[in-house]
């Protein structure tokens, strides 16, 4: 969901190309690839918006049915199904799919999605709600309220103009 992200000059977006896809994962890609990629990440990042009520124009245009199927789509790319061997005359159980590389990476991402969203972590997700800034976290300790630390020093500095500011206006 963090492959879009925002500085100072814009927005930028790591998978705009089948390069970027393929630096991602560290293996070639084509556009299949990238188009399933980009439309899971989108997915995602509904499902993020709906769940922390997001009011950024970022998350608006979002679409809860879309998202769903979008997400059911992708774990379904890759079917695995346990097979058995025997090894040095040893029974040996492993997993067995005729995915490639990319619907693999694709369908286990989707499937740790599905327990994000579903499970009770769901619960700790939030918007960051920093100036500029279009990504989502995880809150693993109560009292953190942005992405990074960069955000949370944009956000301070910022409060910090405004209280010299409103003072010198006040004078
Ligand atoms: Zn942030």
């Amino acid at each position: 969901m963090n492959t879009i992200r925002a500085d100072r000059s814009g927005l930028h977006d790591d998978l705009d190309a089948v390069e970027g896809l393929a630096g991602w994962l560290g293996f070639p890609v084509d556009d299949g690839d990238l188009a399933a990629f980009r439309a899971l990440r989108q997915a995602l990042r509904d499902l993020a918006a709906v769940l922390t009520d997001d009011t950024r124009a970022i998350a608006a245009g979002r679409d809860l049915d879309r998202a769903v199927a979008a997400v059911n789509d992708a774990v379904r790319r890759a079917v695995v199904w346990p097979q058995i061997g025997v090894v040095d005359g040893e029974l040996r159980g492993h997993a067995v799919t005729d995915a490639s590389p990319a619907d693999r990476v694709l369908a286990a991402t989707a499937t740790e999605a599905v327990e994000l969203f579903t499970g009770a972590g769901r619960l700790l997700l939030r918007a960051c709600l920093a100036p500029g800034c279009v990504l989502y976290f995880v809150q693993d300790h109560p009292r953190r309220e942005w992405c990074s630390p960069a955000c949370g020093n944009r956000v301070r500095a910022a409060r910090h103009y405004r209280r010299v500011t409103s003072r010198r206006v006040g004078d």
